[in-house]
Order: structure tokens, then sequence, then C-alpha cells
């Protein structure tokens, strides 16, 4: 049960975008952000191709929005639980800016080595 907090849906699967934070290492201010993360969203499928073929990469890419501005932007990803771990479980979201998230503290899910 998380009153106030309406997630928008993603505009290219429909499913609702997850909160999670991003690295405040990567130069980001560790500023909670929305981003799609359906493994079967068009946007992020295509971009496999798109990187591939643009950039010769594996990588790709998730819809991504900024809360406080609405505007929505790609971010990059390299692998499909890229970020995952930096998912904020449901009812924390903009509950308090002290909440105790601790990255990567799930089960581990098996190596998938570079
Ligand atoms: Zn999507």
């Amino acid at each position: 049960m998380t009153p106030n907090v309406q997630l928008p849906p993603c505009p290219h699967c429909g499913q609702s975008l997850l909160p999670f934070t991003l690295p405040a290492d990567g130069g980001w201010d560790g500023s909670v952000q929305f981003a799609c993360f359906n493994d079967d969203c068009p946007y992020y499928v295509r971009g496999w191709t798109w990187m591939e073929e643009k950039f010769g990469v594996r990588s790709s890419y998730r819809h991504r929005v900024d809360p406080r501005t609405g505007a929505a932007s790609p971010i990059a990803v390299w692998s499909s639980t890229a970020l995952r771990d930096r998912i904020i479980e449901d009812d924390v979201v903009a509950a308090s800016p002290d909440a105790d998230v601790i990255p990567g503290s799930g089960p581990g899910s098996g190596g998938e080595g570079i």
C-alpha cells in the first residue's frame, strides 16, 4: 500500500516504471529516477540491435524519467540485470530522504561473467 506514489507507465510497453537510484560516483547525485525494467520492452529490445549496429557494443538502454522534471531520456545498461540491484522496493519511494536502501543486498543471482 503506497498512498501517494503513482508510477507512470512506460510509453513503449505500458508497464509501470520502477524507481531506482543512480550511483553518486557516476556523476549523478544519487537521486531517485524512474525507469522501465521490462526486458520485453520494445525500446530496450531494440536498443541492443541499435547499439551493436551503430557502435559495435553489446549494450542497450532503458526508458528513464527524472521524476523531478518529468523529462524522459534513455539510461544505458550493459546487461539485463544492470541497475536492477538499485531498484527501490515499493513502499520506500519518496517516503523519507534517509530511507535505508542497501544496494545489492539480495541473494546472489548467479555469475553472468563478462
Ligand atoms: Zn518499457
